[in-house]
């Protein structure tokens, strides 16, 4: 069987700027290959990054705000970002409004979101978020300046952050990106200084395991593991 894109609006809504190469770039990529508009947001700024304190830029924020558009731009995708500060993304009324505005804006049919059980508490956020306002997104009780979707979009739940407790429900072949994927990866500079840091497995080495592993699990080069997530109206027929 092979999944055809082309007419979806997929969006991908992740915690950090750079969790979507590790986890689901190749599937939007593929998907932007067969035609679909595809969007990326990042619900916080990662201004507290990875690097070891002493080498944070005082702009990080910015700096990394400038990595993701380019990223996003290789990928041909919209940007969006959240605009919350990192390790402070909490679930409540304000943030869930603004990912509906988000969805409001993108118009997506699929979403693809952190797994709930992911390691970092902000991956864990995020993915309740983008679970909500999949649903209220549609609801015209919850006002934003767009008007609501037409219906729910139905959502895929991503790997989680090296595999662990992640049981994948299907696989995309993401063969074909994992140049992209690598290419993407590299805008993020602020990050890869990580790398020098004993505690840090370089994020390329990890992207690469991750994607050959669950790519060795069904036989081809790379892949990217998902789960559907099975609620009312998030579910539907492929
Ligand atoms: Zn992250």
């Amino acid at each position: 069987m092979r999944l055809d894109f082309g007419a979806e609006r997929v969006l991908a809504v992740m915690a950090h700027p750079d969790d979507a190469e590790l986890l689901c770039a190749g599937t939007l990529a593929r998907a932007r290959a067969d035609g679909a508009t595809i969007g990326l947001c990042s619900l916080c700024r990662g201004d507290k990054g990875k690097s070891p304190a002493e080498a944070l830029p005082a702009d990080l924020a910015a700096v990394r705000r400038d990595e993701l558009t380019e990223a996003a731009g290789r990928l041909g995708a919209e940007v969006f970002f959240g605009g919350i500060g990192a390790a402070e993304l909490l679930v409540g009324p304000e943030r869930r409004r603004r990912l509906i505005a988000v969805y409001r804006r993108l118009v997506p049919t699929l979403v693809l979101a952190h797994a709930p059980g992911d390691y970092h508490a902000d991956h864990r956020a995020a993915s309740a978020l983008a679970e909500a306002a999949s649903w209220f997104a549609g609801s015209a009780g919850h006002r934003t300046e767009e008007p609501p979707l037409p219906e729910p979009p139905a959502m895929w739940w991503t790997d989680t952050v090296d595999m662990l407790g992640f049981e994948p429900g299907f696989y995309v072949d993401v063969s074909d990106y994992l140049s992209l994927k690598r290419e993407m990866l590299r805008c993020h500079c602020s990050q890869l200084a990580r790398g020098a840091d004993a505690d840090f497995e370089p994020l390329e080495a990890l992207m690469l395991r991750q994607a050959g592993t669950r790519g060795a699990q069904v036989g081809v080069a790379g892949a990217e593991a998902f789960r559907i997530h099975t609620a009312w109206k998030r579910i539907r027929a492929w």
